[in-house]
């Protein structure tokens, strides 16, 4: 029996149903990962023993009458940046090749306790840096639309797995644009969450100020399904914000009738594909025909969100992994003649050249005689964008945006352009510098047949709302249901 066509709640509600078991759904899934992953590369860990473990518990407490959630028995896969109890957890990096944590991240608990079957860890730029998942050194994870073209990044195994059939949802991670991107190049569903409305504890920190893990799934159904598991205050993250976990209670159905969408004339401009413009432009008619008002508007400021964003996130992550030092986690080059060649062989050794590009561009924009002019300002820009948002917010309920220039473009092209790099992400990083959820769902098809993705972005905590557009997109629309080869099963 083939899953593929099924979503993450409808699985779920199988289960229920006695209709399958848990442990039958989880061996056909370990099942796929092994005929399927020699092409994908997704996964960094297959763990089919605990998979199998887990499934035959959660089995047996569904048995006896407990109801854990709506997606209790549905296996899925998490991110290598997040981290998992005694399970590899490498950020991608040769620095963490090695690293178990001796702990679960706050996402990963609140998952399990709603009997999630976790089948391994997910494929990723090294340390969530990039946006194609080349910089891994576990090797670049493939497109399954077509396996010469990279999936995207940094989260590229969670959108590539989903998008492949080997998990029915996962875990992704979003700094700039690293959950929606990929979602996009892999026509796949994602949320990048409200910073603050998941708890980061755990999350091996790239950008501090930026970084937020969400959901990846078949369908936003699924992905908002995921995000009322894993949202919510957490004491162990002090930046988590002090509410309760997101409710889309009523989101899935009903109408968008008098909702107003604005649509960023400046983002539709030189840079943008024709073949991404097209499907998205359709995009903001089918929302018409289904009954919202468009309104045109210009958030000019983001314009300077990729310098913004690099002076920011390269500072952040400088800071942070300055932790890597050979000592406390990971690799550490042997046969040292003292202390300080510890800590700079180990270094030199185990960090690739996107990490090491960052932390030294990093290091430059804070040091003493640079703060000001590149520190300091972008963090003046920072706050000129977030307002611009809010501006825009009360025009609109929401706003209306590609996720990417491109589509999927070949493993190995952008890859020795870092700037070419850089500027994909002009739509996604202005959105985690104001702090605010995008949502990512496919709409549509461009160049040789590879997915586009459209972006919807709305105010903090209002992710019901963007998730009630998108569902009603998706009710009306089948861009999430084409599949791929490997859905199809005609590699299986
Ligand atoms: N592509 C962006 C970068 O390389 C975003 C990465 C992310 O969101 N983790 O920084």
């Amino acid at each position: 029996m083939s899953f593929n066509n099924k979503t993450a709640l409808e699985l779920g509600q199988m289960i229920k149903n006695r209709e399958i078991s848990s442990v039958e759904l989880t061996r056909a899934f370990i099942d796929n990962i092994e005929k399927t992953d020699k092409d994908i590369n997704a996964f960094i860990t297959v763990d089919a023993e605990g998979a199998l473990k887990t499934a035959e518990d959660v089995q047996a407490r569904i048995d006896a009458g407990e109801h854990l959630s709506a997606l209790a028995g549905v296996p899925m896969a998490i991110k290598d940046n997040i981290c998992t109890k005694g399970m590899l957890t490498s950020c991608g990096s040769k620095m963490l090749y090695n690293f178990k944590p001796p702990y679960n991240a706050t996402v990963a608990d609140r998952l399990y306790s709603a009997g999630a079957v976790v089948l391994g860890k997910l494929n990723m730029d090294e340390f969530a840096m990039g946006g194609s998942t080349e910089t891994s050194y576990f090797g670049a994870a493939r497109n399954p639309w077509d396996t010469e073209r990279v999936t995207g990044g940094s989260s590229g195994g969670s959108a590539a797995s989903v998008a492949s059939g080997e998990a029915v949802y996962s875990l992704g991670s979003d700094t700039g644009g690293s959950i929606r991107q990929p979602c996009s190049f892999c026509g796949v569903s994602g949320i990048k969450p409200t910073y603050g409305a998941v708890s980061r504890y755990g999350l091996v920190a790239f950008a501090s100020s930026l970084d937020q893990i969400g959901p990846i799934g078949r369908d936003i159904k699924d992905c908002a399904q995921v995000l009322s598991i894993i949202s919510g205050h957490d004491a162990k993250d002090s930046t988590s914000i002090k509410t309760a976990s997101l409710d889309f209670g009523g989101c899935f159905e009903g109408d968008i009738k008098g909702m107003t969408i604005g649509v960023p004339v400046n983002y539709f401009g030189d840079g943008l594909d024709e073949d991404v413009k097209e499907p998205v432009l359709k995009a903001i008619d089918t929302f018409k025909s289904l009954g919202a008002n468009i309104t045109e508007l210009e958030i000019k400021i983001t314009d300077y969100a990729i310098p913004t964003y690099y002076v920011l996130a390269c500072a952040e992550a400088s800071s942070n992994l300055s932790r890597y030092d050979g000592i406390k986690y990971g690799y550490r080059r042997k046969d040292c003649e003292n202390l300080l060649d510890v800590y700079y062989t180990s270094r030199s050794d185990a960090f690739g050249m996107e990490v090491k590009r960052r932390i030294m561009l990093g290091s430059f924009v804070l040091s003493s005689g640079y703060y000001d002019a590149y520190y300091n300002k972008a963090l003046k820009v920072r706050r000129l964008i977030k307002n611009s948002f809010d501006d825009a917010f009360e025009k609109c309920d929401m706003i209306i945006s590609p996720v990417a220039p491109t589509v999927a473009y070949k493993i190995g092209e952008n890859s020795s352009d870092p700037l070419k790099m850089y500027l994909g992400d002009i739509y996604t990083v202005s959105v985690n510098l104001a702090g605010i959820p995008g949502v990512s769902i496919p709409c549509g098809f461009g160049a040789n047949n590879m997915p586009v993705g459209m972006q919807l972005i709305g105010k903090s905590f209002s992710e019901p709302k963007l998730v009630k557009a998108a569902a009603a997109f998706q009710n009306a629309t089948d861009f999430h249901k084409m599949q791929n080869k490997y859905m199809k099963g005609g590699r299986a």
